[in-house]
């Protein structure tokens, strides 16, 4: 085992969001740069609204990004791997179990029997008297003896609330983001450690386990500030020494506010679907809160892998800017090699139902053609929707321009040079100008007489992309059927 040993703990209770992917991605590199271990932890105490299905789809995004941990649920078979698991806190209940006694017989936790109601009247009476709440329970000075005792009567369902220590002093850590962060201690009253029913919170989870699994560095949200000093507490009650912590900074939507689904996407999934490339993403969500000390914008994995440091995260909030995702994702798209680029393309089109070549040379000159126009994966799809062995869906405009009366004879005469062509598999683009200039002598038609017929021929309408670069990428077979259905439907 390492002794540098980072976590990612999400709780699957729906998608991964871009924020906890960032925390994912920093935890995944600071064990990377330092040979350390990634371990991946579920928590899923929160019985309501934990699923299965929210768990394997979080796992299939981080395996999607390419976050590989040691330690973990394996994302395809779901189970364990890794020396000390289980790594889902839904199976390590009686580890908790265990440790909430040790807090009970060493006093520094007790029964309590306060109802939901009376602790509802406590919250009023504190309003009422415009004092912030906290529990205080007539339970905290029983002895473990009575409380037991009172249970074995039957018809109470305590919960165990941690003993919060009668100090004064203040809690202080030193936060690895936003260097030292004071609590006092009488920030909170009592908190629960186990519910009612038994199950554990997740405050107290998170330390044991994090104990437990020997986290040397927990990297997480912001939000989870104010949890850490209850953390601290239950840390200093078992005499356990602390990880290092750091707080990330906060992301927030181009209005300023935190970034929520008011902005658009913000789970890992729909970049996905939305045809952004992994790398991209990662490049572009580790710059939300780090920064290359070379000032680099584009980065790879390996790249980010060399130069990631804790001290260059920073604590002030980052603004989400989805243009700038985009314009990372088409400088990682525009330099990834024609056969991985096609790759990755390939489900979006296969997907939209286009039927192209299988020719790695067609491909490649496709490419070569279409990739500077490309920004996403799905951006694919209308580029290469002309080339597609589909029938052409004609314009207003197309059969308007069919309705001229040169027009046919134009399609006609364009369709016998196609034939007389037709052992070739593709026209060069010297070929195509050259078949465009004997219809232009044959037919005695020029500009847009000959041009929009022919283009109509090609795309369905008489305005679009540049010919000479489309028709070279157009199967011969493909143009002579366009040409018949047009023909056909004059
Ligand atoms: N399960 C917590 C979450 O998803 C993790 C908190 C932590 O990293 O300590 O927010």
């Amino acid at each position: 085992m390492n002794s540098i040993r980072t976590r990612f703990a999400p709780s699957p209770t729906g998608y991964l969001h871009v924020g906890g992917a960032r925390t994912a991605l920093y935890s995944y590199l600071f064990a990377r740069k330092n040979g350390g271990d990634f371990i991946l932890r579920v928590e899923d105490t929160d019985e309501e609204r934990s699923t299965e299905d929210s768990m394997r789809m979080q796992l299939a995004d981080l395996k999607w990004l390419g976050y590989e941990y040691q330690e973990g649920v394996d994302a395809t078979t779901l189970k364990d791997r890794g020396p000390v698991g289980p790594y889902r806190q839904s199976q390590r209940l009686s580890i908790y179990r265990e440790h909430a006694d040790r807090l009970l017989k060493e006093g520094k936790a007790y029964y309590c029997f306060l109802t939901d109601d009376e602790i509802e009247r406590q919250r009023e009476d504190a309003m009422k008297a415009g004092r912030p709440h906290q529990v205080v329970s007539p339970y905290r000075d029983w002895s473990l003896k009575d409380a037991e005792k009172k249970i074995s009567e039957g018809g109470v369902k305590p919960t165990v609330r941690f003993r919060v220590p009668d100090l004064t002093r203040e809690y202080t850590f030193l936060d690895l983001v936003r260097g030292e962060v004071k609590f006092p201690s009488d920030m909170v009253g009592d908190f629960v450690l186990l519910r009612s029913g038994g199950m554990p919170v997740y405050n107290f989870c998170c330390v044991i386990d994090d104990a437990l699994m020997k986290i040397s560095h927990v990297l997480r949200a912001e939000e989870h500030l104010s949890n850490t000093l209850r953390q601290l507490m239950i840390y200093e009650a078992f005499g356990w020494a602390t990880p290092q912590f750091g707080h990330l900074s906060i992301i927030l939507g181009p209005d300023r506010q935190k970034l929520s689904k008011r902005h658009g996407a913000t789970s890992v999934n729909e970049y996905r679907e939305r045809g952004y490339l992994p790398e991209a993403l990662s490049n572009f969500i580790a710059l939300l809160g780090w920064s290359s000390p070379k000032a680099q914008e584009i980065l790879s994995m390996k790249d980010m892998i060399e130069q990631f440091s804790l001290d260059r995260l920073h604590s002030a909030a980052a603004v989400f800017d989805e243009a700038k995702l985009k314009w990372v994702n088409a400088q990682h798209l525009r330099a990834l090699p024609h056969d991985e680029l096609w790759r990755r393309a390939e489900p979006f089109l296969t997907g939209a139902g286009l039927k192209l070549p299988d020719d790695p040379d067609w491909r490649d000159r496709s490419l070569q053609v279409f990739k500077t126009s490309m920004e996403l994966l799905t951006d694919a799809v209308e580029l290469y929707r002309p080339l597609a062995k589909i029938p052409l869906t004609l314009t207003d405009e197309a059969r308007e321009t069919m309705s001229w009366p040169t027009s046919r004879g134009v399609i006609e005469e364009w369709r016998a040079q196609l034939k007389a062509k037709s052992g070739e598999s593709y026209l060069t683009e010297s070929e195509f100008s050259a078949i465009q200039e004997s219809v232009k002598t044959n037919r005695k038609v020029k500009g847009k007489e000959l041009f929009m017929p022919i283009r109509v021929a090609i795309l369905g309408k008489p305005h679009g992309a540049e010919l000479k670069v489309l028709v070279p990428l157009i199967e011969m077979s493909t143009l002579i059927e366009r040409a018949d259905q047009v023909l056909g439907f004059v």
